[in-house]
């Protein structure tokens, strides 16, 4: 397995929860070693199986320490500008997230401020959540637009997330979520401005090579599924996946959508039912679980766990950090949630942020798992057990994390 020049770097005497497909469980291998050649991994197993003699530039003992992959969060609006602080009080004063909606609030208040907000704001407000999370093992971020509404202004936000990948060690993968809401200045014609996502600023932004893929939101209060239907096509057409945030407040048959269209991901899916889930299953359309939005609303009906279980539908676990909804930049605490609210196991959580995100972002062939040839972004943990990970809140056990092969602080 191992090549026969010395690797870059070694690992050793780690517990390691590989997420290998093939693998029961966790994939776990215990007194195991890491070694990286061209920041990918090219051996990994027991200790005991590295080849006799094998070498590496830099060796680093773990000391029984535990690495899973370097973390993946596949769903965030992390490039924002200002706050809705006031909002949420709002909200806890009685209001829902409808009446805010309704009342021009909500969405709306972040697409003011970003259309305000210079690129290095932007960047410079990112940034500071970025590293909160990179703080936590994270090594692979999502990224969405949808907060300018308006060709430039949805540019503005998917360069600006391009930048956050060039200014830390970081994957940075981009979403166009240009039918987030409706613009002010589309005076409430919404067949209108999704003919201008499908004519104008889809085209534009696939021409740059600003996004990975395209998202919407199928709601009552955003966009029917006839509408996103459109924009799916458009995708495709394109040469781009799509992805969608279904079912969150209502049933509107957005997990069969999404499958019917092939998306990567369904996400948010509280009020998806036993058709729908089945419908991912068949597609295999990832269900993205968001916790974090989940408590910040308040909302009684969890997603329905035991029928992605039945159908066979992976799920991942995100922060959905945003301004609003889920103000969050801790993806372990989105992962504690996501077993206490919502009853995944400790395995479906950790798996839900490496190999299913993976999955849910297209990239299951580069990360997500240690396996041979799959980039080397690890997180190093300093527990005797995975569930230790994310068990107490607030506090990190990471020791290290890796990038690409490369420790970084
Ligand atoms: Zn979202």
């Amino acid at each position: 397995m191992a090549e026969r020049r010395p690797f870059d770097r070694l690992w050793l005497g780690a517990h390691l929860a590989t997420m290998a497909e093939a693998g029961p469980g966790l994939g776990v291998i215990q007194d195991g070693a890491i070694g990286a050649i061209n920041g990918r991994i090219a051996f990994v197993g027991p200790e005991t199986a590295l080849p006799h003699g094998a070498s590496a530039h830099e060796t680093m003992r773990l000391d029984g320490r535990w690495v899973t992959p370097g973390l993946i969060d596949c769903h965030t609006h992390i490039v924002y500008a200002g706050n809705r602080a006031a909002e949420w009080e709002m909200r806890l004063g009685g209001a829902n997230y409808e009446d805010i909606a309704r009342a021009g609030g909500g969405i709306l208040s972040s697409v003011q401020a970003v259309r305000a907000a210079s690129e290095e704001a932007l960047r410079a407000q990112a940034l500071a959540r970025v590293d909160r999370l990179l703080a936590e093992g994270v090594t692979t971020i999502e990224a969405k637009s949808g907060y300018g509404l308006d060709l430039d202004n949805e540019r503005k936000l998917l360069r600006v997330a391009r930048s956050l990948g060039a200014a830390r060690a970081v994957r940075l993968v981009t979403t166009f979520l240009g039918a987030h809401a409706l613009p002010p200045e589309a005076c409430g014609d919404r067949d209108a401005f999704i003919d201008e996502i499908c004519t104008t600023m889809l085209p534009a932004i696939a021409a740059a090579g600003l996004a990975d893929a395209v998202d919407g939101f199928c709601e009552g209060i955003a966009f029917s599924p006839g509408q996103i239907g459109r924009v799916f096509d458009a995708a495709h057409g394109l040469g781009l996946p799509v992805k969608l945030h279904a079912d969150q407040l209502t049933n509107g048959s957005g997990a069969a959508l999404a499958a019917r269209h092939g998306a990567l991901s369904a996400d948010h899916l509280e009020y998806t039912d036993e058709a729908g889930a089945a419908a991912m299953g068949a597609a295999g359309t990832v269900a993205v679980l968001l916790p974090g939005a989940f408590y910040m609303l308040r909302e009684r009906q969890a997603p329905p766990v035991a029928a992605f279980r039945r159908h066979g539908v992976g799920m991942a676990v995100s922060t959905d950090c945003n301004p609003g909804t889920a103000p969050l930049v801790s993806l372990l605490l989105a992962m504690n949630m996501a077993a206490t609210l919502f009853g995944l196991t400790v395995d479906e959580v950790l798996r839900g942020v490496t190999r299913e995100a993976a999955r849910a972002l297209g990239l299951l062939d580069s990360v997500g798992s240690l396996e041979v040839g799959r980039a080397c972004d690890l997180a190093i943990w300093s527990v005797q057990h995975p569930v230790e990970i994310f068990h107490t809140l607030g506090h990190n056990p990471l020791f290290a994390r890796v990038f690409a092969g490369n420790v970084t602080d």
